[in-house]
């Protein structure tokens, strides 16, 4: 017998769970791609997506790809082979990026700052201000890295550049967060950011954005190629271009109806509220289930509480295997639990809680994680009961 019965519920921190009205606007044929309803549908869709990433006029390039592009994106369209650019990682996702760069000729050099926290905003500032000759021509980092769950305080971030007097465009990696965490691309002096559709934006993986500020805009690498290239994407002659070819035209149907249930239904801000409480639960379950001993079975990979992601949430485990926990919540009870990643790998698992996420979804992931314990005989203090009592605050607030 399995209990693992009725709808299968996918924890992992992206690709999200789709709602089903995004899935729908997707259930179509497809449109004439030259005129007509999908042109004035994209230019919405650039007009809203600058809503949801805090900009009154940064450019807009939609790429058909998933983020991985959008980050090889970025650095074609700005860096020249041999280029010095700085990197600052705090889990694993900055040193994918600055892999990427490195890969096509950029000297990205890459500074690890921990795992278990954010990017401490006096190491780049200290990074560039030994910087005398101004070689650094960006600094790159993530706002969530969904590895080690930490949430990069952006802002601190692109004081310290300004302290250190530096020149260098600050790129941003969103894609883990947008939608989810508050961001401010205009308010925070971000130059380049970079998302993709499948975690926040609740749209299938397939889509992923490059938002340009105007500092970046002026910026042209020799890497670019007429495919990756940014202007006739954002600025585009004729509506053929957007897409460098054909549009995905589903994918953006998708989208269509995902952001018209973050911007004009929900709000951004009350989207923003809702995962600080959803966030404030899994946090509320996993302190419950550790509760009474030093050395419960589990603890938050993220030691400060002010740094610890709405989006993700990731746990380090002791005295029992996560590969087990993971494998008998998928197995007896439909509920799919994200991997730990990089060093903590053996030793940790992920919730995702970014996107289309109400409480019975996060009681019912809390309450499986929970239940596996006790099939596992994990000894553990009440976690489904504190993240009730978590969200039942919340609602009072709300009240
Ligand atoms: C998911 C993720 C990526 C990679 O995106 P893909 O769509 O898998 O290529 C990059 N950065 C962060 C922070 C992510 O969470």
């Amino acid at each position: 017998m399995s209990l693992a019965y009725g709808r299968h519920f996918l924890a992992i921190p992206g690709p999200s769970v789709m709602p089903d009205r995004v899935l729908n606007a997707m259930h179509r044929g497809a449109p004439n791609i030259y005129e007509g309803a999908i042109v004035e549908l994209v230019d919405g869709l650039a007009e809203d997506l600058r809503r949801v990433a805090r900009s009154k006029d940064a450019g807009v390039a939609i790429y058909t790809c998933n983020g991985h592009g959008a980050w090889e994106a970025a650095i074609a369209n700005l860096f020249n082979r041999g280029d010095r650019i700085l990197t600052l990682d705090c889990g694993r996702f900055a040193e994918g990026w600055a892999q990427t760069a490195q890969g096509m000729g950029v000297d990205a050099q890459v500074v690890m700052t921990g795992d278990r926290g954010p990017v401490p905003p006096e190491t780049l500032e200290q990074l560039l201000r030994e910087d005398k000759a101004h070689e650094i021509k960006a600094v790159m980092v993530v706002q969530v890295d969904t590895a080690s769950s930490a949430c990069n305080d952006i802002a601190a971030l692109r004081r310290a550049i300004d302290a250190a007097g530096h020149p260098a465009l600050f790129m941003v990696d969103c894609i883990a967060s947008l939608g989810s965490e508050r961001f401010e691309f205009d308010d925070w002096g971000v130059d380049v950011m970079v998302a993709g559709s499948q975690k926040g934006l609740m749209t299938p993986p397939g889509l992923a954005f490059c938002f340009v500020g105007p500092k970046a805009w002026e910026h042209r690498g020799e890497l670019v190629s007429v495919y990756w290239d940014w202007r006739p994407r954002i600025r585009p002659e004729m509506p053929y271009q957007r897409f460098g070819g054909t549009a995905p035209t589903h994918h953006l149907f998708g989208l269509r109806e995902a952001l018209t249930m973050l911007l004009e239904e929900e709000g951004l801000e009350n989207a923003w509220a809702r995962h600080a409480a959803m966030g404030d639960a899994v946090r509320a379950a996993v302190a419950g289930w550790s509760e009474g001993s030093n050395d419960g079975p589990m603890e938050f990979n993220v030691s400060d509480p002010a740094y610890r992601s709405n989006a993700v949430t990731t746990i380090l485990t002791r005295g029992f295997e996560p590969r087990k926990l993971r494998a008998l919540c998928e197995s007896e009870m439909n509920v799919t639990l994200g991997i730990g990643l990089g060093r903590f790998a053996q030793t940790s698992f992920r919730i995702g809680h970014m996107g289309w996420v109400n409480p019975p979804m996060i009681l019912g992931v809390l309450g499986a994680v929970e239940t596996a314990l006790d099939a596992l005989e994990v000894p553990h203090g009440p976690g489904l009961s504190a993240a009730a009592a978590s969200l039942g605050k919340a609602m009072r607030k709300a009240a």
